[in-house]
């Protein structure tokens, strides 16, 4: 027979046990409280991130960008006041009237208050040094560049070069010396190292590992860097010689494009940076103030790691609560789930009353007691499913097929014991008089009264049933044909002896019966020895019927 909805070779998750292990609650419960905590929290984290990163790169921009203004006033007015120095140099009275003894005096003194030139001279009209304070007089110096652009009248600042004799950059700034006659004096020139400056940039951007540099436009550094020796190791460069050096940079290709760059990028040792340009010298150089990323964004780091480890302990101390949230659930789920399983096995003696359903929320208390409902009714209705099955509703004792099972097990039951057993039929004598006369309510009450007199004349042991319309039978295990006879007998008189009542009339009625044994034999089961006795036995009931009724026959001899 097909079940509900269930069809018949298709195995259900309560009959197997499979089927339900990966979509289990706490499976469920757990997939949704990463899914529930971890979208949120990744989301929001790379979310702040991102606009945290952009809020201190903007604000370390902004920094570097103020660093670099202080620096190019500093720088120019630097280079201005050397620029100034050496005018004023070239125009003094001693200069230009080329007095050697005067001129050391002067310049001595000048070095004295001036630690950053390392020199200074006068090269006379000819070409040849009249006085230099780092070196004898009279060394031919006509041929460079400064001489040249004082012969033109000119004043002269030159790239960054390298010390005569301390091998460190210098810039030379030069002026053209006027005699007292108006006529072309020679040129005198200043010797500078790069410390201050360099000291300066070093100071104004020591934060955040930066650095300040100065390039010229064509990427040749102008003043030191600390990983410019980092560079020239790299390159088996000259140490101490910047005009070895030329760098690459996004940030000074924008700056020679007159554009701003505001992401970060690579610097010139390979870094990322964010930096910020200003020109000085007269626009002849480029002053770059780096930062590197890693240094930038360094402390932003350490607030995501301590929100993410706060986020991670807030966890861990939500994480029993999580468990035993997942727990309230599973347990009595997984009772109710058991409880299913046994029902559907037709186990239904279960107990409803367990203390972890007690605890339960609300809705799962209420499945619970649903599910024992429903228990208790299927429970009842099998039983009488059961009961309606096997007994016969006018009489109460049971019906045929009752009869048929359980007497073919009480037959086999006396062939292993080996005791006899045997079997009646009974026919209520011209029971269709009866219906006929007084109806056929009556009849069936005259069946519920000879039913109550066979069954109250049996033993417990004995199986009582309606054999059909007015015919009963009774299988007696532990009875031969002279205990059938007798029982027959007492039957026979009790049905005799009762007084029917029917429309203020009395009334009574007889029955016949026939009696056979259980003759057991080799080759026969219990099932075909059982039906051929109720058969011998049938015969016996219409002999006692052809005899003339209200009497007990009985012979296995059929
Ligand atoms: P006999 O002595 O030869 O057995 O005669 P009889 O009248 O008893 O036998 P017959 O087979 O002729 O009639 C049986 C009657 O029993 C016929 C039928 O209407 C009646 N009967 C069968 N089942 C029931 C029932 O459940 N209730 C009632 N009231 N009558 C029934
Ligand atoms: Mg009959
Ligand atoms: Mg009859």
């Amino acid at each position: 027979m097909a079940g509900f909805g269930c069809p018949p070779n298709k195995p259900t998750a309560f009959n197997t046990g499979e089927g339900m292990p990966n979509r289990s609650i706490r499976s469920y419960i757990r997939f949704h409280a990463v899914l529930l905590i971890g979208v949120p929290v990744v989301s929001i984290l790379l979310l702040s991130m991102f606009l945290l990163r952009n809020v201190v790169l903007e604000r370390e921009m902004g920094k570097l960008e103020q660093h670099v203004i202080y620096q190019q006033l500093y720088v120019n007015e630097w280079l201005q006041s050397l620029r100034n120095d050496v005018a004023i140099i070239a125009g003094d009275p001693v200069v230009r009237a080329a007095s050697v003894g005067g001129m050391r005096t002067y310049f001595s003194r000048y070095l004295d208050y001036h630690p950053d030139v390392a020199a200074a001279a006068c090269v006379g009209p000819d070409g040849l040094s009249i006085v230099d304070t780092s070196a004898a007089g009279g060394i031919y110096l006509g041929d460079r560049a400064y001489f040249t652009a004082a012969r033109n009248g000119k004043p002269f600042v030159s790239d960054v070069l390298v010390g005569r004799f301390s091998g460190a950059p210098v810039i030379i700034f030069a002026h053209p010396v006027t005699t007292s006659e108006g006529a072309f004096g020679g040129c005198v020139f200043l010797v500078v190292r790069m410390t201050t400056v360099q000291h300066f940039l070093n100071t104004l951007s020591g934060q955040d590992d930066g650095e300040s540099y100065i390039v010229g436009r064509d990427g040749q550094m102008v003043s030191e860097s600390s990983r410019l020796e980092q560079l020239r190791g790299q390159k088996g460069g000259e140490q101490g010689d910047a005009r070895h050096v030329k760098i690459q940079s996004r940030l000074l290709h924008a700056a020679l494009q007159d554009e701003t760059l505001g992401t970060p990028y690579p610097s010139y040792y390979g870094e990322t940076v964010v930096g910020a340009y200003g020109w000085i010298n007269e626009d002849r150089w480029v002053l770059i103030s780096e930062a590197p990323l890693s240094g930038v964004l360094h402390e932003l780091y350490q607030f995501i790691w301590l929100i993410t480890g706060i986020i991670i302990i807030s966890l861990l101390l939500v994480t029993p609560f999580l468990v035993r949230f997942s727990h309230s659930l599973e347990r009595p789920l997984s009772t109710l789930v058991a409880f299913a399983r046994r029902i559907a096995a037709g186990e239904y003696d279960h107990e409803c009353s367990l203390p972890e359903i007690e605890r339960a929320p609300e809705e799962i208390q209420q499945l619970y007691n649903a599910f024992c409902d429903m228990n208790t009714k299927v429970t009842f209705t099998i039983e009488e499913l059961e009961r309606s099955a096997v007994v016969d509703q006018l009489t109460g004792v049971h019906n045929r097929r009752y009869l048929m099972s359980a007497g073919m097990q009480s037959v086999d039951q006396c062939l292993r014991s080996e005791v006899p057993c045997c079997c009646l039929m009974l026919d209520i004598d011209h029971f269709k008089i009866v219906n006929d006369t007084y109806g056929h309510a009556v009849g069936d009450m005259v069946l519920v009264v000879v039913a109550r007199i066979i069954a109250d004349s049996v033993r417990s042991s004995d199986i009582v049933a309606r054999y059909g319309g007015e015919e009963f039978a009774v299988i007696a295990p532990n009875a031969d044909n002279v205990k059938g006879m007798q029982l027959g007998e007492r039957i026979r008189q009790a049905v005799a002896a009762e007084v029917f009542k029917a429309e203020g009339q009395t009334f009574g009625c007889t029955i016949s019966i026939g009696v056979s044994g259980v003759v057991p034999e080799t080759a026969a089961g219990g099932a075909t020895l059982l039906e051929r006795a109720l058969d011998c036995a049938d015969q016996q009931l219409y002999k006692a019927k052809r005899s003339g009724r209200n009497r007990v026959v009985t012979s296995n001899d059929c």
